[in-house]
């Protein structure tokens, strides 16, 4: 099944590889369709939502996608401690 976000993909047709480099500088060209798609944000919540450990999601490769996980963890962590506070 489709999820609705997918509908709207800019990736749709586009050939795999391009979102599945073999190494983080061949990420040019993804990311650049990433930028121009409208679902760009959905697609990223999901990627993350569900650990994607592969490929370009939401114009973000792995490594990215890691840090930002590691951002939200943090911020979530100090918020619960300021609310605690
Ligand atoms: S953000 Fe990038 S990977 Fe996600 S749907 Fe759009 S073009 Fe595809």
């Amino acid at each position: 099944m489709t999820t609705t976000w997918q509908t709207y993909a800019s990736c749709q047709g586009l050939a795999a590889e391009i979102f599945y480099p073999t190494t983080d500088e061949e990420t040019a060209e993804a990311k650049m369709v990433c930028s121009r798609c409208p679902v760009c944000e959905p697609c990223l919540e999901h990627a993350l939502y569900v650990r994607e450990k592969d490929g370009v999601w939401g114009g973000a490769n792995e490594k990215e996608r890691r840090r930002i996980i590691r951002q939200r963890r943090r911020a979530a962590a100090k918020a619960r401690l300021l609310a605690d506070a």
